[in-house]
């Protein structure tokens, strides 16, 4: 199958080597919600020289959004609500926000186990520090400092992290927490999520 043939992937994910995708794989992306599913927006920063290319991915960083009040909520109209509130923050200019071209991460897992579309992967996101060169961000909604992941999350985090190392040639070696890479100390993403992270990539 060519990646022309997919409707949603061709446009979600630039470059994914298809062929290595199982059926439920290919199931699954057709499943997965396009930006357009949370907000009108364009990406801001694109005349700003604030959006790099991501050129071909090579890591995958998983984070929380780390909120104080821990996000719970399965609901799609407030979970698409929540993504759009983060992207505002994300591109409001400081103090207030963070001044980004736009929401920070590529994907984000929600409570119910749907994958939203956020930052298009063909720009490196702003997830990382000074390592979001070839490096897709998700989030998985919630603070699992204080909560942990439901199952639907936590089994969709799995199969969708599992589905970008297959279509694009990633060990899960190179599965990375966001405080494995961070030059500042952050918990993220969360030691109950991080506990589970671990179990996956030791695996054999
Ligand atoms: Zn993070």
């Amino acid at each position: 199958m060519q990646n022309s043939d997919l409707r949603l992937p061709s446009r979600i994910f630039a470059q994914m080597d298809c062929a290595q995708l199982n059926e439920s794989q290919r199931q699954m992306i057709e499943t997965i919600l396009p930006r357009d599913a949370f907000t009108s927006a364009l990406p801001a920063g694109a005349g700003a020289g604030t959006l790099r290319p991501l050129h071909k991915p090579f890591r995958i960083t998983i984070h929380h959004d780390g909120l104080p009040v821990p996000w719970t909520n399965p609901g799609h109209q407030a979970t698409a609500d929540y993504l759009e509130g983060i992207r505002q923050f994300h591109v409001r200019p400081p103090p207030e926000g963070r001044g980004w071209a736009d929401i920070g991460y590529h994907f984000a897992v929600d409570v119910a186990g749907r994958v939203w579309q956020l930052r298009p992967l063909e720009w490196q996101g702003a997830h990382v520090r000074g390592a979001n060169e070839g490096n897709i961000g998700i989030v998985a909604l919630g603070n699992f400092d204080l909560t942990s992941p439901s199952a639907p999350q936590l089994n969709r985090l799995e199969l969708f992290t599992d589905l970008l190392c297959h279509g694009y040639h990633i060990r899960w070696n190179n599965v990375y927490m966001h405080g494995e890479l961070a030059s500042n100390a952050t918990s993220c993403p969360g030691k109950h999520l991080a506990d589970r992270v671990r179990q996956l990539r030791a695996r054999p």
